[in-house]
C-alpha cells in the first residue's frame, strides 16, 4: 500500500467526514451480535483506517479511528463502521453510490465521463508515494485518480450485496407499489453480456430502493450492512 498523508490542516470538510466516522464508530452499536444475536457489547480495540473524501473533485486522505466491539456473551469481535463508509472501501459511501448512480441511470454515461466531475479528473491533493515507497507503489502512483475501472467494480459489489439490502428492496415496494423498481431500463450500450445486464440492473434496483426507504427516513435501512 502507498504511504498516505493526511493534509494538515485538511479542508473543514474533510475534517467534518473524518469527525463524523469517527464519531460513528465509537457510539455504542444497536444491532444485534451475528453470531448470538445478543444486544450487549463492549469496547474491543481501536484502530486507525484510511478513508478518502472527494471535495471540489480532489481526494483527500482522511486517516480514523475505528472502534472494534466486542460480544459480551460469545466474545465475537466486529468494527462499527460509520453510515459514511462501506466495508472494505476507502472512498465514503456517497462517492460510491452517486457515481454508480449516476452510471446506472443516465443514457448516454460511459465510465470515463463518470468518473469526471465537470470534464475534469478526479485526481489525488499529492503524491501519495515517496523516496521509500517500492516500485509497486510508484507505478501505481503514475495514475493519481479515480479511475473508470474502479466505479465498474464499485457496481460490482453493490449488486454482490442484494441478500443484505432485500429487506430495504421490500420496503421500498411497499412504498411506492414497485412503480419506481419496475421502471428500470439499462441502455443496450452498457453492457455486452446478459451478466452484466443483471449486476447493472441489480446496482440500479438497490440503489434506488435504498434512496426510497431513506427518504422516508428509515435510517437503520439506510445503514444495513454498515457494519462487517
Ligand atoms: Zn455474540
Amino acid at each position: 500500500m502507498a504511504r498516505l498523508k493526511e493534509p494538515d490542516p485538511l479542508p473543514a470538510e474533510a475534517k467534518r467526514y473524518k469527525d463524523r466516522i469517527g464519531h460513528d464508530s465509537a457510539r455504542l452499536p444497536t444491532k444485534r451480535c451475528a453470531n448470538c444475536a445478543c444486544r450487549h457489547f463492549h469496547r474491543h480495540q481501536q484502530r486507525l483506517r484510511w478513508f478518502q473524501a472527494v471535495i471540489e473533485r480532489i481526494v483527500w486522505p482522511i486517516h480514523c479511528l475505528l472502534v472494534r466491539w466486542c460480544c459480551v456473551n460469545c466474545g465475537a469481535t466486529f468494527t462499527h463502521l460509520s453510515p459514511l463508509c462501506v466495508p472494505f472501501k476507502r472512498y465514503l459511501r456517497s462517492e460510491i453510490e452517486t457515481r454508480a448512480e449516476t452510471y446506472v441511470e443516465t443514457d448516454p454515461m460511459s465510465y470515463r465521463q463518470v468518473v469526471k466531475e465537470r470534464g475534469s479528473a478526479v485526481v489525488y491533493n499529492d503524491p501519495i508515494a515517496n523516496a521509500e515507497s517500492t516500485d509497486a507503489e510508484k507505478e501505481k502512483e503514475a495514475t493519481p485518480e479515480l479511475r473508470p475501472s474502479t466505479v465498474h467494480r464499485w457496481i460490482g459489489g453493490i449488486a454482490a450485496r442484494r441478500e443484505q439490502w432485500q429487506p430495504a428492496v421490500r420496503l421500498a415496494r411497499q412504498i411506492h407499489q414497485g412503480a419506481r423498481l419496475s421502471s428500470l431500463v439499462i441502455a443496450a450500450a452498457k453492457y455486452r453480456s446478459q451478466a452484466r445486464k443483471r449486476v447493472l440492473e441489480t446496482c440500479s434496483l438497490l440503489l434506488r430502493a435504498l434512496r426510497i426507504v431513506t427518504e422516508r427516513n428509515f435510517t437503520p435501512l439506510a445503514t444495513l450492512g454498515s457494519s462487517p
